[in-house]
């Protein structure tokens, strides 16, 4: 069983999700493996019969029967539809579950070189519609309290495929990184994000703008050339936006993306949003997490973060002007 642990004391979780019989001596650093370059990718187009029965496709424009886009349940997931979901505690400081909730692959393009920074708007646009389409069907499953929504892209930023992909898991608890967000929105009489994006929208860390979305290099940003993208009308979640906002904010991200191609950029970036179920108010974003430095001894004591680039040098970087 896959298990659920929160610490002791603190609201911080992790998922125990031990792979196949490694054992310590398996851990042990070895130089870099060459690759032998034979290895068969089973996102590529072609080799759909090596990943778990498909959840659903997107077929491509052309009338070949081809997919363009596929979704299928992960081969190694870190969640599990089974077991106990209610979270319970034992002896005081024990609290767990199991890892309930089912972990998804939504593999972005049939082409094994193909980046996500390589697709139009119009794609980014299809692949936002997908990750709408799956938090509504999964967020709705008994004993589900979040679908997580990401990317991992390159070694740095934690993709062990370099085929183009975006995970989805769904999980029994609202991630407290959620919950902390939504809590401390309580603390302004009206949502902070509506004000932080008019006045970041013409700060020096402006990124990009158009009539429904806004992208900006955060204040305090954790990581270097980290940049948040906000609709500009306030709602709680994806599926809020229109037609036109989500051309909007794909159109943002795929600006952001195209300039972390000119820095080949190990990145990650996540959906924030609150669900229907849970109470609060929430501004849906994406936060787009470039992966360049390595958290070490400081950040780890402390939880403050060294970022050795400046937002306002980003935001230039991203506006072109460096
Ligand atoms: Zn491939
Ligand atoms: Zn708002
Ligand atoms: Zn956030």
């Amino acid at each position: 069983m896959i298990e659920l642990r929160k610490d002791y004391v603190l609201d911080r979780w992790v998922i125990l999700a031990p792979s196949r019989k490694k054992r310590p001596r398996d851990f042990v650093r070895q130089p870099a493996a060459v690759s032998a370059g034979s290895n068969v990718c089973a996102f590529c187009r072609g080799n759909e019969k090596l990943t778990p029965p498909e959840i659903g496709r997107i077929n491509s424009p052309d009338s070949s029967g081809d997919w363009s886009m596929r979704w299928f349940p992960n081969l190694f997931p870190a969640v599990e539809e089974s077991g106990q979901r209610e979270v319970r505690t034992d002896n005081t400081f024990y609290t767990f579950s199991a890892a309930y909730g089912s972990h998804e692959i939504i593999v972005e393009t049939p082409f094994h070189d193909r980046q996500l920074w390589d697709f139009s708007d119009k794609e980014v646009r299809q692949l936002l519609q997908v990750y709408c389409d799956r938090i509504a069907d999964l967020g709705k499953r008994n004993s589900i309290k979040y679908v997580a929504v990401f990317k991992n892209h390159g070694i740095e930023g934690g993709a062990s495929l370099a085929h183009s992909h975006s995970q989805i898991m769904s999980t029994n608890i609202l991630p407290s990184l959620i919950r902390e967000e939504t809590a401390a929105m309580k603390n302004y009489k009206s949502c902070p994000y509506c004000s932080i994006i008019n006045s970041e929208k013409n700060s020096y860390r402006r990124c990009f703008e158009n009539d429904h979305a806004v992208a900006f290099t955060p204040y305090a940003s954790r990581f270097n050339f980290e940049i948040w993208i906000f609709p500009k009308r306030h709602f709680r979640q994806l599926s809020g936006a229109t037609q036109e906002e989500l051309a909007g904010i794909s159109r943002l991200l795929q600006q952001a993306l195209a300039k972390l191609k000119e820095l080949n950029a190990p990145y990650n970036y996540v959906l924030h949003y609150l669900p229907v179920a849970e109470d609060g108010d929430f501004h849906f974003h994406i936060e787009m997490q470039p992966r360049f430095s390595i958290w070490a001894g400081f950040e780890l004591t402390t939880d403050i973060i060294i970022n050795s680039v400046a937002p306002e040098d980003a935001a230039k970087f991203y506006r072109g002007e460096d």
